[in-house]
């Protein structure tokens, strides 16, 4: 019998991505994925700022980038009627404006998930000897008094027991757990039927004077995109809107996925080798709630959504980290189980938000079994960058402090930098004996107190807390402002202070000296973990 603290069901990126994250916070857990390894065929590569900022605090960000598709081509999308033929439109993705990239220390990444993958992979390993297990399928859940129980079979068919006190079902679309607890889904399933094909062909006749991320492709008789990978010889292609067109997924072949690329390509000599084909359907469906006692649903086990747009594995993997530093904190003792409570209020608005935003896109594109003639997409694709940084997390774990807020008008557009209760805390540039240094970088590990050495009492307060500790950052002291613009962007005077949780999300913030700061800041702590005993 394994006993273990977590059992992560689902070694795709959010499985991984949860087990690295409890591993950060000192937690063991076992991942079973049934597949022999990680993923074959590139799927997402869109990593978005808010994601790159998650694993630059887990120290994963140049691992990633090293991977990842030249940054050139991340500036531009690009419709043709085919590579050869006649282009219909070029378009810059918004959220990669000079604007939008300002809003934080880590920028936008493109970085195939056939390729991301083994990072999370090697980085979970080498956290947590022995704790992954790919080609082991879980059998068999049980949920018991405190836990779970269940049973996973490895390939040889041998089958193990094992006893969870929680389990992340990080097990996808079609999760099993979810089926098994009875969550339904609520939305639009089969928006469109698809194709994807992965392939090695020298596209750069065609494409190395036009970098772009995506190159979609609008004939009267096919709609797909090519994926860009590394920009020279190994591409996705993704068909769209199968039916529609009077294709089934059975003809894709790999003499058809040929033809068909090179009619895309508009060109019948390019020599095209087939790596991979895979046909899904693409859907926009939320589970109704995220937790079933000591299930948690994360990743597409818990939303299902188009492509279009790029947030399906950037809203999984934020969910593993909303919930793995609250798992952490509840395992560790230092909170109340009613913390886990609000992993669902927390994250299900986000999974909603970023599901109906990225189906509003596909409509706009005509991409749906409802196919139209619509071609070029909503003003909000890729410019989503409220989407991006804007969630504003609302739960017990969050202690509103009554100020007015400066609430965006259109909340998938725009996003306005603020360290409200419940946001995330925004980037501003900082430096540290002259290096550079940005907020980001000092949050993602610990409850963190930011303050001015006007607020040296919040400081004196925050020493006074060891369980947990509070890290805590004098701006203007040992880390300089050069900008002198974070008072106002945090929303606190001279004398305030902010409490940023280590998911990075802020938990609390004074506008100003208490007239207790010791008290005040330990009930803040108490209030947000959710404790019933409250802690000095
Ligand atoms: C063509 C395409 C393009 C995309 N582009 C983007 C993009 O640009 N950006 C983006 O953010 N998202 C994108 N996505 C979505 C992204 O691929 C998914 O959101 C992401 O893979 C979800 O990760 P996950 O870990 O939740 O689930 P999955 O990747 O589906 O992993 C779940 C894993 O659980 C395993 N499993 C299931 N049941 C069991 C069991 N009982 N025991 C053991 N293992 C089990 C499965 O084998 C699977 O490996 C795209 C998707 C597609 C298809």
């Amino acid at each position: 019998m394994i006993d273990v603290p977590v059992l992560i069901v689902g070694g795709g990126p959010v499985g991984l991505t949860a087990s690295i994250y409890l591993s950060h916070f000192g937690i063991e857990s076992l991942v079973v994925e049934r597949h022999p390894g990680t993923a074959i065929l590139p799927k997402a590569r869109a990593l978005n700022a808010r994601t790159m900022e998650m694993y630059r605090q887990l120290g994963l960000e140049a691992a990633i980038r090293a991977v990842s598709m030249p940054a050139r081509f991340g500036g531009m999308i690009l419709w043709a009627e085919s590579l050869a033929g006649r282009e219909i439109k070029r378009l810059a993705p918004g959220r990669g404006s000079a604007g939008n990239l300002a809003l934080s220390v880590a920028g936008n990444c493109g970085c195939a998930q056939d390729i991301f993958e083994p990072v999370l992979r090697e980085r979970a390993e080498a956290a947590g000897p022995g704790r992954l297990s790919f080609g082991t399928t879980m059998t068999d859940l049980q949920i018991e008094a405190q836990g779970v129980h269940a049973t996973i079979r490895d390939a040889s068919g041998t089958s193990e027991q094992v006893h969870a006190r929680y389990v992340i079902a990080a097990d996808g679309a079609q999760s099993g757990i979810r089926e098994q607890l009875g969550i339904t889904r609520q939305g639009e399933s089969d928006v469109y039927d698809s194709v994807n094909i992965h392939l090695r062909a020298d596209l750069t006749p065609w494409i190395s004077d036009r970098p772009a991320g995506l190159y979609l492709i609008e004939q009267s008789d096919l709609r797909g995109t090519f994926l860009t990978i590394n920009g020279t010889d190994r591409w996705g292609f993704l068909v769209t809107s199968l039916s529609h067109y009077g294709y089934t997924p059975e003809q894709f072949n790999p003499a058809f996925c040929t033809e068909i690329v090179r009619r895309a390509v508009g060109s019948n000599d390019v020599q095209v080798e087939v790596l991979g084909v895979s046909a899904w359907s693409a859907s926009a469906m939320v589970a109704q709630r995220y937790r079933s006692g000591p299930v948690f649903l994360a990743g597409d086990a818990a939303h299902e959504m188009p492509p279009t747009g790029g947030f399906g594995l950037n809203t999984g993997v934020q969910d593993a980290q909303n919930l793995a530093w609250k798992l952490a904190a509840v395992l560790r003792g230092e909170a109340g189980e009613a913390l886990l409570d609000t992993y669902d209020p927390e994250r299900r608005p986000v999974g909603e938000a970023t599901t109906h935003s990225s189906l509003l896109n596909a409509l706009s594109m005509g991409r749906t079994s409802r196919q139209t003639q619509a071609v070029l997409p909503r003003g909000e694709f890729l410019n989503e960058i409220g989407l991006i940084f804007g969630a504003h997390y609302q739960s017990a774990a969050v202690l509103p402090d009554g100020q007015p807020e400066r609430s965006p008008e259109d909340q998938v557009q725009q996003y306005v930098p603020s360290a409200a209760p419940g946001c995330r805390a925004p980037h501003v540039r900082l430096s540290r004996e002259g290096q550079p240094l940005s907020t980001i970088d000092l949050v993602g590990r610990d409850f963190v107190l930011f303050t001015t050495p006007r607020g040296a009492a919040w400081a004196d307060a925050a020493a006074r807390l060891s369980d947990p500790g509070i890290t805590c950052v004098v701006i203007g002291a040992e880390v300089q402002n050069p900008d002198a613009d974070w008072l106002g962007i945090y929303g606190i005077d001279d004398d305030g202070a902010v409490l940023v949780r280590p998911d990075a999300h802020v938990g609390w913030r004074s506008r100003s000296m208490a007239a207790q700061p010791a008290a005040t800041l330990a009930a803040a702590l108490n209030a947000i973990l959710c404790r019933e005993d409250a802690r000095p």
